[in-house]
C-alpha cells in the first residue's frame, strides 16, 4: 500500500517527451513517486494508499525550481526604486548592513521562501549573507534549498573577511551535505565584487566537495565595461580564463553577451539562470534567450530577490521569458511554452545536478509536486495545458504543494509554521528598515 494517491488529476509530467496523462492517478510512497497511471486501467485500479487526495480534475505537475533568489531581501521590498543596478546595490547594501543579523535574516528568509512555496516553487537556489538561516527557514517550511557560503571582497555584512568566508563555505558543507533537502553550493557575489584569486578559491572549495558554483554574471553593460577596464576582458571570457565555467557552474543573468561568450558558455556546459523581471525593472536589458537556446545552453529560470523584481513569482518569470523571446526576435515560435516550462522544472534540476530525482513527475523521483486550479473562468475551456501553465495560469492558482510527499501547502495555507507570527515580527521591524535609508 502506498502512502498517498492523488486521483482525478490532469498530470503534466515535464518528462523528456512532455507526456500528459488525462484523468490520471499518481501514487507516492516514502517520499517518492511509485506510479503514474490513467484512471480506469487495471494498474490504476490496483493502487491503494493510506491517504487519498482528489485533485478535482486540476493540473498535477512537478514543483517549480526557482534557480536564483535572495529570499531574505524580501525585508527590503520596495525600499530602493528607479535606480540602475550599480547605484541600486549601493543603497541596498546600506539597508542590509543596518538591519541584517542572523535573526532578521531568518525572518526575511521565511517571508521570501513562503512566497516561493505558496507560488509552487518547491526548490529554490538562494544566495545570501547567512546561509544557515536560509536553510533553517527552508526546513521550517518543508522545502528544498540550494545555498551555501557567500564571497564578497568589499566590506560586507557582519564585518567578515575573505578568510571568514572560506571558513563559512567549508563549514556549510560539513554541516549540511548529508541533508537530503539541502543542495550545497558556493556562491561568490560576482566578478565585479570578488577578485579573480578569491573567485578561484571559492571554485576550488566547490570542486573539492562536489558543490555547485554560482555567481552573478554579465547582468549589465556597466558590469561588462567595469570588467573590461579592470581586466581587459569581457565577463564570460574573464570567468573562462580563470576556469570558472563548467557543468557545475550556475551563472545568474547573462544579459550582455557577444557570440563568442555564448559559445564559451555552450562549450563549457555552463548553466544559466534567466531573471527577466529583475532585468526589466532595473533597466539592465533583455537576455539573448533565443541565441542561448539555439546554442543548446541549459537555460533555467529565477526571480532574483524581491528588491529587484519585487516579487518571487516563477509564473510571471516563465511568461516574460517566453513572451520577450518572441517579441524581441519578432518570431512567434522563437521559444515554445513547452521549452519554457522545462526551463522552470527539469532544466533547473539538471543545473542542480539532480535530474535523476527532481524536476519532473517520473517513477522513482522525489514526490515534489503541486496542484494548479483549472476550475475557474480563466481556464475553461482548456485545450493545451502547457500553454495554459505558461501564458494563462498564475501563482494564485496553486492550491496545494507537496515536497518529498509531505503536504506543505494545503489549500493555499502553509502547514509547517505560524506565518502570521512571522508577519507580525516583520511589521515590528519595518520602521527600522525604513529608517535605515533616511
Ligand atoms: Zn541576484
Amino acid at each position: 500500500m502506498d502512502d498517498i494517491l492523488i486521483k482525478d488529476a490532469l498530470i503534466v509530467t515535464c518528462d523528456g517527451s512532455h507526456s500528459i496523462i488525462e484523468n490520471g492517478v499518481m501514487a507516492v510512497s516514502q517520499g517518492k513517486i511509485t506510479a503514474l497511471e490513467q484512471t480506469g486501467t487495471s494498474a490504476a485500479e490496483n493502487l491503494s494508499a493510506k491517504k487519498i487526495v482528489s485533485a478535482n480534475g486540476n493540473i498535477l505537475m512537478p514543483g517549480l525550481i526557482n534557480m536564483h533568489c535572495h529570499a531574505a531581501d524580501s525585508l527590503f521590498r520596495g525600499l530602493v526604486e528607479n535606480l540602475p543596478l550599480e547605484e541600486w546595490l549601493g543603497r541596498v547594501w546600506i539597508a542590509e548592513k543596518a538591519i541584517l543579523t542572523p535573526e532578521t535574516t531568518y525572518l526575511g528568509s521565511i517571508l521570501g521562501l513562503a512566497e516561493n512555496l505558496l507560488s509552487g516553487s518547491t526548490t529554490v537556489m538562494d544566495m545570501f549573507w547567512y546561509p544557515d538561516q536560509t536553510v533553517k527557514a527552508a526546513k521550517d517550511l518543508g522545502m528544498r534549498i540550494s545555498t551555501g557560503g557567500i564571497f564578497f571582497d568589499l566590506p560586507g555584512i557582519g564585518g567578515r573577511s575573505h578568510k571568514d568566508f572560506i571558513f563559512e563555505a567549508n563549514n556549510f558543507y560539513q554541516k549540511h551535505s548529508s541533508d537530503d533537502s539541502v543542495i550545497p553550493a558556493v556562491l561568490p557575489h560576482g566578478s565585479y565584487t570578488v577578485s579573480p584569486q578569491n573567485l578561484s578559491e571559492a571554485k576550488s572549495i566547490a570542486d573539492r566537495h562536489g558543490m555547485l558554483f554560482c555567481t552573478h554574471a554579465a547582468e549589465t553593460q556597466a558590469e561588462q565595461n567595469d570588467i573590461k577596464a579592470r581586466y581587459d576582458n569581457s565577463v564570460i571570457r574573464h570567468l573562462d580564463k580563470h576556469k570558472l565555467l563548467g557543468e557545475t557552474s550556475v551563472l545568474a543573468h547573462c544579459v550582455h553577451l557577444d557570440e563568442k561568450e555564448i559559445s564559451l558558455l555552450a562549450q563549457s556546459k555552463t548553466n544559466i539562470v534567466l531573471n527577466p523581471m529583475s532585468n526589466l525593472k532595473l533597466g539592465s536589458g533583455i537576455a539573448p534567450v533565443k541565441a542561448m537556446h539555439r546554442a543548446e545552453i541549459n537555460l533555467t529560470i529565477g526571480t532574483d530577490g524581491a528588491i529587484s523584481g519585487n516579487d518571487l513569482d516563477m509564473w510571471l518569470a516563465m511568461r516574460l521569458t517566453c513572451g520577450l523571446a518572441k517579441g524581441v526576435n519578432m518570431e512567434a515560435d522563437a521559444l515554445t511554452a513547452e521549452q519554457v516550462l522545462h526551463m522552470a522544472t527539469i532544466n533547473g534540476a539538471k543545473a542542480l545536478g539532480k535530474s535523476n530525482t527532481l524536476g519532473s513527475l517520473e517513477i522513482g523521483k522525489n514526490a515534489d509536486f503541486i496542484l494548479v486550479d483549472i476550475n475557474n473562468s480563466h481556464s475553461i475551456p482548456l485545450f493545451d495545458p502547457i500553454t495554459h501553465l505558461v501564458f494563462g495560469a498564475g501563482r494564485s492558482d496553486v492550491t496545494d504543494v507537496f515536497v518529498s510527499g509531505k503536504h506543505v501547502v494545503k489549500n493555499k495555507k502553509i502547514s509547517g509554521l505560524d506565518i502570521e507570527k512571522i508577519h507580525e515580527e516583520v511589521r515590528q521591524l519595518a520602521p527600522s528598515i525604513k529608517a535605515s535609508l533616511e
